[in-house]
């Protein structure tokens, strides 16, 4: 085998609400739906706004180290 590494980093991925002005975080309910794959109801705990996704949040995701800027925004 031949494997090719590079250092990632951790974060810790918020859903954030996209409603105007709520700045509130869509948390996975738990309640899933599988038709074609899987996907995951989200709740907002500010508004109460709904949204399904295909993975459940918030979640640990695995980012390039250059995918990181200087400001801890990515992309
Ligand atoms: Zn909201």
């Amino acid at each position: 085998m031949h494997f090719r590494e590079e250092p990632v980093t951790p974060v810790y991925r918020h859903w954030m609400c996209e409603q105007v002005d709520c700045n509130g975080e869509l948390l996975s309910t738990g309640e899933g739906i599988t038709r074609l794959s899987t996907r995951w109801k989200h709740r907002c705990g500010k508004c109460g706004h709904e949204d399904w996704a295909d993975a459940t949040y918030p979640r640990v995701a695995y980012l390039p180290i250059d995918a990181i800027g200087p400001d801890d925004s990515y992309t």
